[in-house]
């Protein structure tokens, strides 16, 4: 599959990986809009939040643990920080392999564009 993500789980593309386990990886984002912007893959390939069902509900359990994890060790726990997962078109998602955002380091502002 033809999947930047999937390549990215799978070492065959680098990333700057901060965390990984048998389920979950997690890389600095190569365009960074924060000083600290982190995305939280699921290993397995799921196109977007929408394929979340009742059989792989857990790993939404998993990638928010890691996201708890990353943000005190970014020590952006306190102050806060962004959780975003962007869906389809319109939601501004551009890599079709479902992922969280982490964005902190700074204030973020509301509504987005
Ligand atoms: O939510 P969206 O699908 O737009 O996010 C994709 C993110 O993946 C972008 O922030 C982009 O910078 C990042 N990216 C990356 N490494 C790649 C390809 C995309 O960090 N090799």
């Amino acid at each position: 599959m033809d999947c930047i993500f999937c390549k990215i789980a799978q070492h065959e593309i680098p990333a700057n990986t901060v965390y990984e386990d048998d389920d979950v990886i997690a890389f600095k984002d190569i365009n960074p809009q924060a000083p600290i912007h982190l995305l939280i893959v699921p290993r397995k390939h799921l196109v977007s939040i929408m394929e979340i069902n009742d059989e792989n509900k857990e790993i939404l359990n998993k990638i928010i643990r890691v996201a708890q994890n990353l943000a005190r060790q970014n020590n952006i726990d306190n102050k806060g920080f962004r959780l975003v997962v962007n869906t389809g078109d319109d939601g501004g998602q551009t890599v079709g392999h479902l992922h969280f955002h982490l964005l902190g380091g700074r204030f973020m502002t509301w509504p987005p564009g």
